[in-house]
């Protein structure tokens, strides 16, 4: 993805209210992120160990999305797999959940999801970060078409948010 300041990162989120997204944390090291191999930029609060947080450049421009996620102490150490990525790990996924915006948000509703603990699904795909033996499935997909897939597993997941 293209690289994002923190400005266009604040103007994306679709889930949070002004005052929240005036508050929440953004990386201070934007810069030195691997963009070329990011299909989205997730991050956890580390002020805030139940809060994270990701982007996606989709169709219509950035969307970003605040998570709720349990923190460290509450991992759960069995193997699970990231609804994003397909890469299951133990002890490196969690349930995380999104307010959904706008209305439905405000009436309680949410939307949740397995992600992978550190937000680094793109980093998995690529296999430039090793989540342990038997992380990966063994596919005859080409790397291409398993970044394609991750990015459409990610815009529904989004697109449910917005719904
Ligand atoms: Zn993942």
């Amino acid at each position: 993805m293209k690289p994002l300041t923190e400005q266009e990162i604040r103007a994306a989120f679709v889930n949070c209210t002004k005052g929240e997204v005036k508050r929440l944390a953004v990386p201070r090291d934007l810069a030195e992120r691997p963009w070329d191999d990011l299909d989205y930029l997730g991050w956890r609060d580390p002020q805030a160990p139940d809060r994270a947080y990701l982007v996606a450049e989709l169709d219509g421009g950035p969307q970003a999305v605040a998570l709720r996620c349990p923190s460290p102490a509450g991992w759960q150490m069995r193997r699970s797999m990231c609804s994003f990525c397909l890469t299951a790990h133990t002890g490196g996924v969690s349930l995380m959940v999104a307010r959904k915006a706008g209305k439905a948000g405000q009436q309680g509703n949410s939307v949740g999801g397995y992600i992978c603990n550190d937000l680094a699904c793109s980093l998995y795909v690529r296999g430039k970060k090793e989540a342990g033996a038997g992380a990966r499935l063994h596919e005859s997909l080409t790397l291409e078409e398993k970044i394609q897939r991750t990015v459409a597993n990610l815009a529904a997941f989004i697109e449910k948010v917005t719904a």
